[in-house]
């Protein structure tokens, strides 16, 4: 079955001489369980395309569908929920929010929808990503390597359907890296998700059932 499907997305930025095509008719299709690598020079579009994919901005023209639905037809509050249910999705510059903390930080997507996070996958998942005796520090008092952890567990925490990340394991040391790729794939088997991440680990590619390389804003395999 077919859970994510972009068909002839186009994302322009700018005007005239600053104009940037960033996706030039991108057609994807994604099945449910893949786990699918996006790899790509710098500036070739990859965080833009996981965006667009994402529900958080909107593309020039073209279609993303999830699960059957057109995403930029609903309004934006339907489309914020719809978001919030279905997807996780942890940003290159992490967007975690200064004034929580670190714990309030990933349960921020239960909070939001007035749902109590599972304690138990909680406390799994900071013990995996190594965050348990920083449960109560803000964000600013963690490292890169850390802020990029407690963004992970942000996206995984309500089980998401679709979990997105771009570069997951970029501030990453080696071993670290491999303890999320493991947690990943293990998070998509356990609960049968689908993932797209965006990265430069060719550990992540490897583990990856497909990649897809981006150039200029196309698929080019
Ligand atoms: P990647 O993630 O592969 O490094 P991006 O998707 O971030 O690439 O960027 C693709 C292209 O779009 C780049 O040329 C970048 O400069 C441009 N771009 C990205 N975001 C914006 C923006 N908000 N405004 C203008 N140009 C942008
Ligand atoms: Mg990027």
């Amino acid at each position: 079955m077919v859970i994510i499907k972009a068909e002839n997305l186009s994302k322009v930025y700018g005007k005239n001489e600053n104009k940037v095509i960033a996706l030039d008719n991108i057609e994807l299709e994604v099945i449910k369980g893949e786990f699918v690598a996006i790899v790509g020079a710098s500036g070739s579009g990859k965080s833009t395309l996981l965006h667009q994919i994402g529900g958080v901005d909107k593309p020039t023209n073209g279609k993303v569908i999830i699960d059957n639905e057109d995403i930029y037809k609903l309004d934006e509050e339907s489309l914020a929920v719809f978001r919030r249910r279905k997807i996780g999705i942890m940003f290159q510059a992490f967007n975690l929010i200064p004034v929580l903390s670190v714990e309030e930080n990933i349960k921020l997507p239960a909070l939001l929808d007035n749902k109590k996070a599972d304690e138990g996958y909680f406390m799994d998942l900071v013990k995996t990503l190594g965050l348990a005796d920083r449960l109560n520090h803000l964000p600013s008092e963690l490292s890169g390597g850390q802020q990029q952890r407690v963004a992970l567990a942000r996206a995984l925490i309500n089980k998401p359907a679709i979990i997105l990340a771009d570069e997951p394991t970029g501030n990453l040391d080696s071993e670290t890296s491999k303890e999320i790729i493991a947690m990943l794939k293990l998070s998509i088997r356990k609960y049968n998700q689908t993932a797209i991440v965006i990265t430069h680990d060719i550990s992540i590619a490897e583990n990856a059932d497909r990649i897809i390389k981006i150039k200029d804003g196309k698929v080019v395999k």
